[in-house]
Order: C-alpha cells, then structure tokens, then sequence
C-alpha cells in the first residue's frame, strides 16, 4: 500500500544550471507598501538572509532617495553577498550617478511603456521615451553595468510600440526587459500569449506581477512557461497594493508543478518569511500559501486519519521542505482515532468507549470556543470525562498524578498559538 503511495510524490528534479533566476525586490517593492518601512539594519538583514537563501539577484533599493537609503544600499553593496545586487532607477542619468556611488554591479532603468502612462502621467511621447532609455542605458552599460530595463505598465502598452521599447534596449546593450504588469491586471493566459510574443523577437525577459486579482504567481509562472528567464519576487507577496509575486511561492511552484528546482535553501522560508513579517510588522496569515502554519495543519477526522496513515494522503510535499511541522489539531471536525492517537502521545491509552465521549466533549467546546483546542484543554476534557464517569483512576494508567505529570508537560510544550491552534 505504501510502496504504490509513493508513486505519488512529486518529484522535483536535481537542482542544475537554473534555467529561472530570482531577482527578489522585497527591499525596493517591497518596502513601497503602504505604511512599510525597513530600519536600515533590517535591509541589511534581510538582504544577508536573502543571499543565505540563495536568492540570484537582490534589488535594494533607491540611491537616488540619498540620506539614509543611498548609504544602506552602498553598505549592503559591500557586503561581498554572492548575489548580484541591483540598484533601482529613473531613467534619469543622475539616478544612475547615484547607483554608481553605491558600487552596485546591476541597475534597472524604470520608463513607462503605456500610452496612458506617457501621456498622461510623463506627459512626453513616445519618441521622448524611447530616446531617453536608448541614453541611460547606453550611459550604464558604459559603466560596465548589468542593465534591467523596467517597461513600467507594460501590460497595457500597445505590443508593436512594447517591442520597439525593448529592441531599443537591447540596441544599446541592455541585458534584459522586466515586464511589469504594474497594475496587476493581466490572468495567465493573456500573459503567456505577451510573453511568447516578446520571446519570439528576441528579447530577454523578466516577469514583473502584481496581485490585485491573486494572480501573480500564477503570472509569473505563465511568464516562465512562455520564455521569461528571470522573475522579480517579494517574501510574503509584499508589494505595492496587493503586493507582487511571493518568493516561496514563486520557488516551490517551479519546483514541485514545474519541475525546476533553482537549488535554493527552501528550508529556511518560513524563517525568512517570519524575519520579513516581523520587520514589516505584518503578520503571516496561518492560510499563507507555502509558509502558513495551517499548510500542514490537520484537523477533519478524514484528513488527520489519512496524514498518520501516511502524509503523502494529504500533502504536496514534506514540511520540512519549507521549515514548518506538521501539526494535528484536534477540535470540531476531529474523528475518534485522532482523540486515540494524540491522547496516546500524551501517555494515555484510551478505550473506543472513552475515545467517543472526549470526542463529544471536545465537539462540543470547540462549537463553544469557535476554535481548535490546546492539549493543557483536552487534557481539562479528560478530566472532566473521567469525574463523569465518576471514575478517579484513568484506563489504562498506573495513577493519576504520573498521567497529570506527563499529560501537563505535554501541554505545556504545545499551547503556544502556533503549536496547539488551527
Ligand atoms: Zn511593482
């Protein structure tokens, strides 16, 4: 039974050459969300674990803030971090002085390629816009930079006028054209079909997405299906409005649906995800795709009973793979076997008969409290049970104060929120 199981994990592919590059902007994106600020020290942390990680490409921030922001990124440029570390621009050559002060080794040029945007937010034309990324990049690429060209709002640029955007680019040496789907409005199938497009005129391309209808990672993975090579990421999704494409979704996905493992420590996600949420001062929803603690939290009788019997039942890949655990919690949807199996950690052997009057017992609570049970509560339960019962000796137990001992200590373990709590 188990050897047929295992026919169903997903296997991911040994880690090779990545064929997908990660250019995580959790510090420039991420840090523009709305009432989202970084201490210096944090960026610095952050950009560490980020290349701990194994993260290809971190984009730090903006030089041409200055103050504050401009000595950071030059701090983090000198940390030595194997990873490529990219400088956010205007394409403004002073911008592009302020990033050469930083001696970061790549820059992103930012321009607007929608006609709404270069009307009615530039108020230049086309041409303008065209001149002015052919001269910023021209200028970095002198600097012995590698150059990202951000067509800023590209998925509502006209595509004959995107396309002349990014070969003046690449005229002028840029190696890549990010492209950002500013306002998170495009769905997988619209994506691939732009991306296969720029693809098939010869352009280097980085996906840009936006979650406002909680379609990013999915974007950014039709990207990667079409041709994209690169994929701009945020730790939690943070990002601008809804946020962008979330790293460890992003990663997981290629490598457990897309069968490319980027070789990246993916073990340490939920601690990258949780330093992140921290500094943010946001918390980590516990349905948080990837890295909430619900992703391997099991509680209907069903499901619980499936999971012991063998995880593979009821789990795309280990929790290990990410660095959280496995949790069964027991409350209104638990079946008798799971008030069995975890009465049984507690060192407490109970009968069937037992196990369905807890189990109606912790019904019961779990409706009262709307919400799952600590074990110091199931271990109330039992005793409540047992006083029921009108019975001072607990089956199967030598006495009752070793099973308070070792029931309490258990207790005390877990009742934490994260631990002992759906
Ligand atoms: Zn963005």
């Amino acid at each position: 039974m188990v050897n047929d199981l295992n026919s169903f994990v997903i296997q991911p592919p040994k880690p090779a050459e990545p064929a997908v590059f990660i250019d995580d902007t959790t510090l420039r994106d991420g840090e523009q969300t709305a009432g989202v600020v970084f201490s210096n020290h944090e960026k610095i942390r952050i950009a560490k674990l980020l290349d701990e990680v194994g993260v290809h490409q971190i984009e730090v921030g903006i030089p041409a803030m200055g103050g504050d922001e401009k000595a950071t990124i030059r701090q983090i440029a000198d940390l030595g971090l194997d990873a490529s570390i990219l400088a956010w621009n205007r394409a403004v050559l002073d911008d592009l002085r302020h990033s050469l002060d930083c001696g970061v080794d790549a820059v992103a040029v930012s321009m607007s390629a929608s006609d709404i945007h270069i009307e009615h937010k530039l108020r230049k034309s086309r041409q303008w816009v065209l001149d002015q990324v052919r001269q910023c990049v021209a200028f970095a690429k002198n600097k012995g930079l590698y150059v990202s060209v951000n067509a800023e709002d590209a998925s509502r640029a006209d595509l004959e006028f995107l396309l002349r955007f990014g070969q003046a680019a690449k005229d002028e040496g840029a190696d890549r054209l990010r492209f950002c789907d500013t306002l998170g409005i495009l769905d997988p199938f619209d994506t691939y079909n732009v991306i296969s497009f720029l693809k098939h005129n010869g352009l280097t391309i980085e996906m840009h997405t936006h979650n406002d209808f909680g379609m990013a990672t999915a974007n950014a993975l039709a990207g990667i299906k079409a041709g994209a090579t690169y994929v701009n990421t945020t730790v939690n999704g943070l990002g601008e409005r809804a946020g962008n494409a979330a790293l460890e979704e992003v990663v997981m996905a290629l490598k457990y649906l897309g069968k490319v493992d980027l070789g990246l420590q993916t073990s340490r996600f939920r601690e990258l995800s949780e330093y992140v949420a921290a500094a943010s001062a946001r918390t980590i929803p516990a349905w948080k795709s990837i890295v909430g603690t619900n992703v391997f939290a099991h509680e209907s009788g069903i499901h619980a009973d499936g999971v012991i019997k063998n995880p593979l039942n009821y789990e795309a890949f280990a929790p290990e793979d990410v660095g959280l655990e496995r949790q069964i919690v027991v409350g209104k949807h638990s079946g008798s076997r799971t008030i069995y199996r975890k009465f049984q950690e507690f060192g407490i052997e109970l009968n069937k008969e037992d196990c369905e009057g807890i189990l109606a017992m912790v019904r019961q609570t779990a409706v009262e409290l709307k919400r799952a049970l600590f074990d110091k509560e199931l271990m109330y339960i039992y005793h409540d049970y047992l006083e029921r019962l009108g019975d001072a000796v607990p089956v199967g137990m030598n006495g009752d104060a070793a099973g308070e001992q070792r029931g309490e200590g258990q207790a005390a373990r877990s009742a934490t929120p994260e631990a002992g709590r759906a």
